[in-house]
Parts: structure tokens; C-alpha cells; sequence
């Protein structure tokens, strides 16, 4: 038993299994010097395992200091792999549920409104996004007649907004109040129960055992396995009627309807409470020294002269920069997104530069942060003329 209380499901039966402190409380903000990247606001994160429904929280967690302005730079819209995911997903949406002109999809913590714009275009439905950090000048579209915007937090006073399909992509892993936020979308569903419902967000069991410590960082407070997250939403009247992973299992995808009332766990990839304990226990055992390999692996790159550079500026980067503690070890972080060009890493100090600045760093050495991307890299490293060695977490 400890002192802190689940968010998803009130009990306190929590085992606290993993700690980083002094880290940047955003990993996506845009911050134009390498003074301020360094003096970030910082907090400290401890991972609690609850025992009762399998949810993960940082219990150190601080909301206050969050700011997801228009300069939070989350987009991964300009890879291919990720637009061909994107469109694949909003396919599926369309063809399951019928969405079609004369319906609205409405989008909550919908970012730069890649997904909902997609969906829209494709589906000819109308959209409604709401997301602090959505940027008007991003959207160009042949449906913008159809979509409607609104740059804030989701709120109860958005109750009014009514559609038939509600999505909420990669946001659930940044809110604190999990069961407070579901109850507030179950209440504004009200008493529509055809309303389908979309969830995709990151999967906890993948960081568990891989350990991808990267995936955790003071942004994302909140983890959950197929299981955690079908606990909270049956809890707060929804009935969980489909469950999968994506994108190489990065992703966990449930789509829900709203009911009356809780209901009872009925497929069997929710079954997971006894597995999730057990690879929470197997994570605390092994991260130390997978921490201490890695590090010892860019220091002896550096005691080598090799220059290492990092492809991919994200939360990942950002995460293995600062829990490891290896900004000076690293040359330079690229990126595909000429958005964050000129721009420095929260929390690190490194600056972001376009791959082709590579040509003259020539690297030695290039870490790919996410593996799903190793084949767009490889050749872009090729047409460039570069073959450093190549790897990936
Ligand atoms: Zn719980």
C-alpha cells in the first residue's frame, strides 16, 4: 500500500517500479535557444503499478507546469510510413462505421488535425477537432468547408458538441484525471447510444518488455495495456467491442459504444492483470542495467571519436537524451519536419537540424530513435551519400 491513489480506478494498492528525476516536463515544445532548452521546467517521475486494475501513473506528477501551446511540435505527418498508417486507419473508421457526408466526426486533443482532416476528405463527413496546439495555417484541404476547429482543452463546457463517431488519439497518455476525463466524454455522449467511439494511444506492455524506457517521459503520465484501459472504460459506462494493436504493436486501438451504467470484461485480450504485474516486475529487474549498458555504449563512442548523431527529435529523443544523461555525447539530432529546424531539445540543449546537414557532420555513428522508420532512413542516408553504421533502440 502506498500513500497515492489510482487515477483510473481509486484504489491504493500501488507498487512504485521505476524512477527518473529532473526531466523536462515537455519533450515536444519548441524552444529557439539552447539557454532555454536547458533551462527547461523540470519535474520528477515515479511509474506506480496499480494492483487492482493495471493502470500506470507517474504519482510525482504536476499538471500545473504543462502548457501545450501552437509551438508543441507532435506531428509525425511528415513521414510516409506515418501518413500511409493514417490513412489506413481512417479507412477502417469509414468502412466500420459508415461515415459518410451528412455525419461529424468529432476529434479530441486532435493536434494539427492530420486525422481528422483525413478522415473527413476521405469519408466526405464533417469534422469537429478541439486541440490547444491545433495550427489553422496547417490545414489546407479540399473539406475545410466541413471542419471546424477549436484551439483548447476539451472540456465540459463542450458537452453541446454532438456527433456520431468520437475519436481521441494519443491523448489519454498525457491527462492525470483518466477516470474524470472518460466520465466527462461518456457524459457528453449523453443519451446517443449509437455514438461509436475511437481510442488509439501508446502500449504500455511494449515499454514493459522491452524495455523501451524512451516511451517514458513527464509528458505521457499515464500507461495502459489492453487490459488497464478496457478496466477504465467499462468502468465508466462504455462496452468495449473491439481491441487491437498497430503499427508494429507501438499502438493500442479500442473502439467502445456508451451504455448505461459499467460493464463486465468479455474479450479476451482485456484478461491481462496477471501478465501486466508480472512484466512490470520483470521491467524493475532489468532497467538499471539496461541503462548502464546504453550509456556505456555512447560513452565508448565518444572515447572513440565517433560522431553519433540521433535521427528523430521526438519525445523518444528527448527521453534518451535526458535519462541517460548523454547530451554531449551526441553530435547531432535531425529531423524530417522542417518545422523544428533551428530549434533546440527541451531539457538537453542539442540543437535540431535537416538531415542534410549530415553531408558535412558526416556521422560515424546514426541511432534511429524509432525502428518503424530504419527503412526510410536507410535510404535517405543513402542518397546522401552516407553509410555510417546504423542503428536503432
Ligand atoms: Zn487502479
Amino acid at each position: 500500500m502506498s500513500d497515492h491513489v489510482c487515477k483510473a480506478c481509486g484504489s491504493t494498492d500501488l507498487d512504485l517500479f521505476y524512477k527518473v528525476d529532473r526531466i523536462p516536463v515537455h519533450s515536444c515544445l519548441m524552444v529557439d535557444s539552447r539557454q532555454e532548452a536547458l533551462d527547461f521546467p523540470k519535474g520528477d517521475l515515479e511509474l506506480g503499478f496499480c494492483n487492482q486494475c493495471g493502470f500506470i501513473q507517474n504519482v510525482k506528477f504536476d499538471p500545473k507546469p504543462q502548457n501545450y501551446s501552437p509551438a508543441y511540435e507532435e506531428t509525425q505527418a511528415f513521414s510516409p510510413r506515418f501518413v500511409r498508417f493514417l490513412e489506413e486507419i481512417c479507412d477502417d473508421q469509414i468502412q466500420k462505421f459508415d461515415l459518410k457526408p451528412g455525419k461529424t466526426a468529432l476529434e479530441i486533443g486532435c493536434g494539427k488535425g492530420e486525422f481528422l482532416v483525413t478522415l473527413c476528405e476521405r469519408s466526405g463527413a464533417a469534422g469537429i477537432g478541439i486541440d490547444p496546439g491545433y495550427r489553422p495555417e496547417r490545414t489546407v484541404s479540399p473539406a475545410a468547408d466541413r471542419l471546424q476547429f477549436i484551439q483548447d482543452f476539451y472540456g465540459p463546457k463542450y458537452c453541446h458538441l454532438q456527433a456520431d463517431h468520437v475519436s481521441c488519439r494519443h491523448t489519454l497518455e498525457h491527462i492525470h484525471e483518466v477516470h474524470e476525463f472518460m466520465k466527462l466524454v461518456r457524459e457528453s455522449i449523453g443519451d446517443r447510444p449509437h455514438v461509436d467511439i475511437f481510442f488509439e494511444l501508446p502500449d504500455a506492455e511494449r515499454v514493459l518488455t522491452e524495455p523501451a524506457f524512451w516511451d517514458i517521459y513527464y509528458e505521457h503520465c499515464s500507461y495502459f495495456t489492453l487490459g488497464s484501459l478496457s478496466r477504465l472504460f467499462r468502468s465508466t459506462g462504455f462496452d468495449v467491442t473491439n481491441l487491437w494493436k498497430a503499427y508494429d504493436d507501438q499502438y493500442l486501438m479500442l473502439e467502445a459504444k456508451p451504455v448505461d451504467g459499467p460493464t463486465q470484461p468479455r474479450l479476451e485480450l482485456e484478461d491481462d492483470l496477471a501478465k501486466t504485474k508480472g512484466q512490470v516486475a520483470q521491467f524493475k529487474a532489468v532497467i538499471g542495467p539496461e541503462l548502464e549498458h546504453l550509456r556505456g555504449q555512447f560513452a565508448r563512442w565518444k572515447h572513440e571519436n565517433k560522431k553519433v548523431a540521433l535521427w528523430g527529435s521526438g519525445s523518444k529523443a528527448v527521453s534518451l537524451i535526458t535519462t541517460l544523461k548523454i547530451a554531449d555525447m551526441v553530435e547531432a539530432v535531425v529531423d524530417i519536419n522542417p518545422h523544428k529546424h533551428g530549434k533546440f531539445l527541451a531539457g538537453c540543449g542539442n540543437e535540431i537540424l535537416s538531415p542534410k546537414a549530415l553531408v558535412d557532420i558526416r556521422p560515424d555513428v546514426v541511432v534511429v530513435v524509432n525502428p518503424i522508420y530504419l527503412n526510410e532512413i536507410s535510404r535517405g542516408l543513402g542518397s546522401m551519400g552516407l553509410e555510417p553504421e546504423l542503428t536503432a533502440l
